[in-house]
């Protein structure tokens, strides 16, 4: 089955806001951010919003164990040239963990984070010693480090450093990955050669370990280390190419979610949702949306 979403907003009634844009944009999964994903202010999370938001859920065929929760970039669990900022990275992933356990989300996105004075090493050392004081053997959460494009000083941009770093987990059952399509081909992986990469990744990792796919087109050429999303099949990669990775056989139960930008001012996950399910691209989609305004 086709598990498809994107990215819905808390800030309106907590998850139950989140299940009413995921029906609305056509939706079976969503991922969605505990607050602004550039701060860390966040509200409590309230027990009936929550219990109303399964029920939906429920009458709506939303898949409760597919939803994803994404933590702010400002974690950097890599560098801890300032201890007291590292401390705080580490305690605010915790209440994370925390907030995901109390809305029951299985799933928590993180950025593995960037090395900024730091040697590569030693950056990843601290990821991992981070990662091994933060989980729990009784947490109920699997944690997924997003593949990265390699902007500035990030680190998990390759297959290489993902694996040192999912080496040095203790708990690996409380460790997944999730693939970002835009980072995939900004980082020097060719999508239309998806196949390459996954053989790559089930032979170092293992497939099994992949929770969530990103579906973003990159406004930027293979390679240029650049994070800047595209709509769907409006960027370099292109609509054929994406289509490939949503129906690959080997990628087929996991959760596929769309981080596309908004076009005048509102998302258009909807439309794409739309073309993604009847597998046809629609050139004209943007010039249709900014008519209709
Ligand atoms: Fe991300
Ligand atoms: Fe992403
Ligand atoms: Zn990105």
């Amino acid at each position: 089955m086709l598990i498809i979403g994107s990215h819905v907003s808390y800030g309106k009634n907590q998850l139950l806001g989140c299940v009413e844009q995921a029906i609305e944009y056509g939706a079976n999964t969503f991922m969605f951010y505990t607050g602004a994903p550039q701060n860390t202010i966040r509200s409590q999370v309230n027990e009936n919003l929550t219990i109303e938001a399964y029920k939906l859920m429920k009458e709506n065929n939303i898949l409760a164990d597919k939803i994803i929760c994404h933590a702010p970039y400002i974690i950097n669990l890599a560098s801890n040239i300032f201890p007291e900022k590292y401390e705080f990275s580490m305690k605010f992933l915790r209440t994370e963990i925390n907030r995901c356990n109390l809305l029951k989300i299985k799933y928590l996105i993180i950025h593995p984070g960037s090395a900024v004075q730091h040697e590569k090493n030693i950056a990843i050392n601290n990821i991992i010693n981070a990662l091994n004081k933060i989980l729990k053997p009784e947490d109920e959460i699997t944690l997924l480090l997003e593949v990265m494009a390699g902007k500035g000083t990030e680190i998990g941009t390759n297959l290489n450093e993902l694996n040192i770093i999912y080496k040095g987990i203790l708990l690996k059952d409380k460790i997944g990955f999730c693939l970002d399509t835009c980072h995939l081909n900004d980082s020097g992986i060719d999508i239309a050669k998806i196949d390459n990469y996954l053989n790559e990744f089930d032979a170092l990792i293992g497939l099994n370990k992949i929770k969530c796919l990103h579906i973003n087109d990159s406004k930027n050429e293979i390679g240029l280390k650049k994070d800047r999303h595209a709509n769907i099949g409006f960027g370099t990669i292109g609509f054929d190419n994406l289509i490939k990775v949503i129906y690959h056989d080997k990628l087929k139960d996991i959760p596929k979610i769309l981080e596309t930008p908004y076009v005048g001012e509102k998302p258009i996950y909807k439309k794409e949702i739309e073309m993604i399910k009847n597998k046809k691209f629609n050139p004209n989609l943007m010039e249709n949306i900014i008519n209709l305004k």
